[in-house]
């Protein structure tokens, strides 16, 4: 698309953001994988329609506060870049666009104050740990909590998880093959602690130690989705700072997180492109440094579900099936439109919970349609929502809790 964007007022990445503008050619092969396109039947909450919208405000052609509706209810699912055949780079536009535009935008008070806790709690395990227990305790008077807090209580698990505190190392069992650095999450670590615990004696049982660096942060991901510029350019400096350079990868078990350190340099600049370099989900390590796998057989029926921020955020499909399709016994179904995000997105759930529940409703139902025995994910915010909207009709884990069970003989 020509533009006329004043690049140079538009902010650090006012370049990027052109960039991905010029590329769009308009086609609209995007809109029928656009969840939100899907939901609301609007081009302007569609790719196209968004990506023209952001054009016109940069070019200041439209009021910013006419397009913030469209923008806050995209996804950011990243869904359109995979459909895209121009190329587009989405995501260079969508965060960027919305850290240039939060400074001039106005905000209702139960907005600012939502925005606060989420920012000021979430990211912090023992502030979330503490959260939760007094979401818990304050469920069953939900119904006299203000209706914007509704969503949280919905996603609370439905009891606090018992958390072992993390080593700083892990040794290899058997020959060392590798050394890693984990990220462990922030919400995951409080919400569902065993994907770490999992994680670590899968990667333990392969022959590789795995570093857990004491002073790691939350990843920025909130922060950096919901155009809290400063927050998200802090917590990319401090993991920078944090991880070990001496290690072969540096591993993620949750989409969100993986997605947002690859875009640590268009976060943080070009100080961070070792670092993303090194960056992987670790099914797709896994993968590729080649999986033992113990010769018992165990029946399971596994159905597949992307996580957005893998899909479409990472490009990693095939090698979380690879590594199940290895266990003997595991039969692997797909679900209906894999593509569709279901509705987590970080805190969208919490922002937008209508379009939210409408997709996890939707997702939910194509689950269960694929007649599984358990459905697995490599995101944690895919867990709890696919949890809240599947409750006992379908087991919903991690790819690397069930990987662990395999290997030690569980369930
Ligand atoms: S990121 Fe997802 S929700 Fe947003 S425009 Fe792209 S496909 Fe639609
Ligand atoms: S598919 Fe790509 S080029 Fe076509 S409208 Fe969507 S973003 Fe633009």
């Amino acid at each position: 698309m020509k533009h006329s964007i004043p690049v140079d007022q538009c902010g650090p990445r006012g370049a990027e953001m052109a960039a991905a503008v010029q590329a769009c050619v308009h086609c609209g092969f995007c809109l029928p994988t656009c969840p939100t396109y899907q939901v609301m039947g609007e081009e302007m909450d569609s790719p196209r329609g968004r990506i023209t919208l952001m054009k016109q405000v940069l070019e200041g052609r439209q009021p910013l506060e006419t397009a913030l509706p469209h923008i806050d209810a995209c996804l950011g699912c990243l869904s359109c870049e995979t459909a895209c055949p121009s190329g587009v780079q989405y995501r260079d536009l969508i965060s960027p666009f919305r850290a240039w535009a939060e400074p001039q935008r106005e905000r209702s008070r139960m907005d600012r104050l939502r925005r606060w806790m989420l920012m000021n709690v979430l990211p912090y395990c023992w502030r979330m740990a503490m959260a939760v227990r007094l979401g818990l305790m304050a469920r069953p008077f939900r119904k006299a909590m203000p209706k914007a807090l509704a969503p949280m209580f919905d996603l609370l698990p439905q009891r606090m998880p018992r958390r072992e505190p993390l080593r700083e190392l892990y040794e290899a069992h058997g020959e060392k093959r590798a050394r890693v650095a984990l990220l462990t999450g922030c919400a995951q670590q409080v919400l569902a602690p065993e994907i770490n615990a999992a994680t670590i004696r899968v990667l333990q049982s392969q022959g590789v130690e795995v570093v857990v660096p004491r002073r790691q942060q939350c990843c920025g991901a909130l922060a950096w989705h919901v155009g809290e510029e400063q927050r998200a350019v802090k917590a990319a400096k401090a993991n920078v700072a944090a991880f070990p350079t001496d290690v072969d990868a540096i591993l993620t078990n949750a989409a969100g997180c993986g997605s947002t350190l690859h875009e640590y340099p268009l976060i943080m600049g070009e100080g961070a492109k070792a670092f993303a370099g090194k960056v992987q989900d670790v099914a797709q390590y896994l993968d590729a440094l080649g999986f033992r796998v113990p010769d018992k057989e165990r029946k399971v029926t596994v159905v597949m579900q992307d996580a957005c921020h893998l899909l479409h955020g990472q490009r990693v499909q095939s090698a979380p099936r690879r590594l199940l399709a290895k266990f003997p016994g595991v039969i692997i179904r797909e679900v209906a439109d894999p593509e569709l995000c279901c509705g987590s997105a970080g805190s969208y759930n919490l922002e937008h919970p209508d379009v939210a529940a409408a997709l996890g409703r939707r997702k939910a139902e194509a689950l269960l349609a694929a007649q599984a025995d358990v459905c697995v994910t490599g995101n944690i915010g895919c867990l709890m929502q696919l949890r809240a909207h599947l409750g006992v009709r379908l087991r919903v884990t991690h790819t690397m809790v069930l990987v662990d069970e395999y290997l030690r003989n569980l369930g």
